[in-house]
C-alpha cells in the first residue's frame, strides 16, 4: 500500500474512534443578520467542542463558509462576519480527543452536487462508517477529510437523482448510529436527527424565523423561543414555504444519550422534556440517598459538579459550600491530548480554597470518573489543603463500556470502572470513601421516562448495532 494511503488509513482509523461531542446550530431568518446570530448560538455552544468552528451562510444563490481551528472568538471577528450575508446559515462547533485534530475535519462541510449547494453540520457519530466508505471507495467516490460526516454528503450526492429530502431520507436508510445534523442550501434550512434521538437537537422560533441547535441555551442566546425538540427520525425543512416536518423513518425505541444529562449539556438547557439542572439536582438528592455520609462540607467540582452537589446538599441537610475554585479561562481538561498534559491541566483548572477546607470532612460531587486522573489529583489536592476526610460521590454510575455514539468515554482499557472495582477505584484516587449513583438510582430520576434513554456506558446495552470493524476500532482499506 502506498506510503500516504498508510498515513490516510491511520488518520481514519484514528477518526473512527467516536468525538463528536460537537454542537450545532442552523437560522432561517431572511432580513436578519444570520451569520452573526449563528456565531451568538455557537458561542453558547462552545462546552460542546473547542477544536474547531465554522459558519456557512446560503443568500439564495450560494453558500459561503469560514471555518478554523480553534474557539468561536478565536475563529470569527467582526469584520469577517460583516462580509458575511444572506437568509439561511448553519454553523458547528467540533470536539477533540487525541489525533485527526485536522482543519480539513473543521465542519460545515460545504460541497457542490448535482442538486446545487449544500453544507453539512453534524454532532453524532456513525457507526457502520467503515463498511459504507469501502462501498463509497468501490463506487469511486473521493474523500477529503477522515469523518463519518463525509460518508453522509457522499451518500446524499449519490442520491441526488431524487429531490434534497429523499436523497436525505435514502441516506438515513444507510447510516446507521447517532446523527444530529443540520444542512443548508442556498435557500433552505434542514435539520435531521435519527431514529433513535440519540444526541440532541432542538427547534426554536424567533419572529418569523426558524432556529435548529443542539441544546435550547443556544436558542436562548438569540432570543428565540424552544417550539419542540426535533423527533427521533424527522426531517425538518425550513424555507420561504414556511416549515415542513417528514417522518422520514419510523421512530425507533428511544435511546436519547443520559450522559447528555449528566455531563455534555449546559445545566440550563432544556432537552427532551427535562431540564438539565433540575435533573443533575435530583441525581445530588438520590446520590445522598445512596450514600448517607457524615461529613462537614459538601463541595462540587465545577461546573459540572455543581448541580448535583447542591442536590446532595439538600438532601443530606449538609452545608454546600464553594471549595473548589476554577479558572474559567481554561478549556475542559479532556481538550488535551496527551496524559501529562492533562495532569497539569487539572492543577491549572482547578485550584482549593484552603479556608474553607482545612481540617474538614468533605463531600466532593463530580459527575463522572473516565479515567482517574481528574478525581485522583483532586483529592491529593484537598489533602494538601489539610482536608480531613474525603468522600467522593459521582453522579453517574461505573462508566464500563465505551461509547459508539459520540462520547469520547474513551477505550475499555483506558476505563478505570472497567479495569478495577470500587474499592480499587477507592484506593487509586486515594479517597476516603466513593460512591458512584447506581444505575438504578439514575433511572429513578428519569421516573417514568427511564426507557427512553441510552445508558450503554454504564450497562453496555448498545441500542444501535455497532460494526465488528468500528468495534475493533480499525477497518481495512484495501
Ligand atoms: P478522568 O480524569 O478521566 O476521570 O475524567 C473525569 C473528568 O472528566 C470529570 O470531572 C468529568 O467532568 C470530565 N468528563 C467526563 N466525561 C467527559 C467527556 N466525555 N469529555 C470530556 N470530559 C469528560
Amino acid at each position: 500500500m502506498a506510503e500516504e494511503l498508510k498515513g490516510f488509513q491511520q488518520a481514519a482509523e484514528d477518526d473512527d474512534k467516536p468525538h463528536e461531542e460537537c454542537g450545532v446550530f442552523g437560522i432561517y431568518g431572511p432580513g436578519l443578520d444570520v451569520a452573526r446570530l449563528t456565531y451568538y448560538g455557537l458561542y453558547a455552544l462552545q462546552h460542546r467542542g473547542q477544536e474547531s468552528a465554522g459558519i456557512a451562510v446560503g443568500d439564495g444563490k450560494a453558500v459561503h463558509l469560514q471555518k478554523g481551528m480553534g474557539l468561536v472568538s478565536e475563529v470569527f471577528n467582526h469584520d469577517s462576519l460583516n462580509s458575511f450575508r444572506g437568509q439561511v446559515a448553519a454553523g458547528h462547533v467540533r470536539y477533540s480527543t487525541t489525533g485527526a485534530s485536522h482543519p480539513v475535519n473543521a465542519q460545515p462541510l460545504v460541497f457542490r452536487y448535482a442538486g446545487g449547494m449544500l453544507g453539512l453540520a453534524h454532532n453524532g457519530n456513525l457507526t457502520n462508517t467503515a463498511e459504507l466508505r469501502s462501498q463509497l471507495y468501490a463506487n469511486g467516490s473521493v474523500f477529503q477529510s477522515s469523518t463519518d460526516s463525509e460518508v453522509i454528503v457522499n451518500l446524499i450526492a449519490r442520491y441526488s437523482q431524487s429531490n434534497l429530502v429523499e436523497a436525505i431520507m435514502k441516506c438515513m436508510i444507510d447510516i446507521k448510529g447517532s446523527y444530529s445534523l443540520v444542512m443548508l442550501t442556498e435557500k433552505n434550512l434542514i435539520g435531521v436527527r435519527d431514529p433513535f434521538g440519540i444526541r440532541p437537537l432542538c427547534l426554536g422560533r424567533r419572529g418569523d424565523a426558524w432556529v435548529l441547535a443542539s441544546e435550547s441555551c443556544a436558542l436562548d442566546a438569540v432570543h428565540a423561543e424552544l417550539v419542540r425538540d426535533v423527533e427521533p427520525g424527522e426531517i425538518i425543512v425550513i424555507n420561504e414555504n414556511g416549515l415542513t416536518a417528514h417522518q422520514a423513518l419510523p421512530a425507533r425505541r428511544r435511546a436519547h444519550c443520559i450522559f447528555e444529562y449528566i455531563y455534555v449539556a449546559r445545566a440550563d438547557s432544556r432537552m427532551d422534556g427535562y431540564n438539565v439542572n433540575q435533573v443533575r439536582r435530583a441525581m445530588g438528592h438520590q446520590l445522598a440517598r445512596e450514600y448517607p455520609a457524615e461529613a462537614d462540607l459538601v463541595i462540587s467540582v465545577p461546573d459540572s459538579g455543581t448541580a448535583a452537589a447542591r442536590g446532595f446538599a439538600e438532601e443530606s441537610g449538609i452545608p454546600f459550600e464553594e471549595g473548589l475554585m476554577k479558572n474559567r479561562y481554561i478549556g475542559r481538561t479532556f481538550i488535551q491530548p496527551s496524559q501529562g498534559a492533562r495532569d497539569l491541566g487539572v492543577r491549572m483548572k482547578l485550584n482549593p480554597i484552603r479556608d474553607v477546607l482545612a481540617g474538614k470532612r468533605v463531600v466532593v460531587v463530580d459527575d463522572s470518573i473516565v479515567r482517574g486522573t481528574t478525581s485522583g489529583k483532586i483529592v491529593s489536592m484537598l489533602r494538601e489543603c489539610g482536608v480531613k476526610e474525603v468522600h467522593f460521590c459521582l453522579s453517574s454510575p461505573p462508566i464500563i463500556y465505551s461509547c459508539y455514539y459520540g462520547i469520547d468515554t474513551s477505550n475499555e482499557d483506558e476505563l478505570i470502572a472497567a479495569q478495577k472495582p470500587l474499592e480499587e477505584v477507592r484506593k487509586y484516587i486515594g479517597a476516603d470513601g466513593l460512591h458512584y449513583l447506581t444505575l438504578e438510582g439514575l433511572f429513578n430520576v428519569f421516573g417514568s421516562g427511564r426507557d427512553r434513554f441510552c445508558a450503554a456506558c454504564f450497562s453496555g446495552e448498545y441500542p444501535v448495532d455497532v460494526s465488528k470493524a468500528q468495534l475493533n476500532g480499525k477497518y481495512v482499506l484495501e
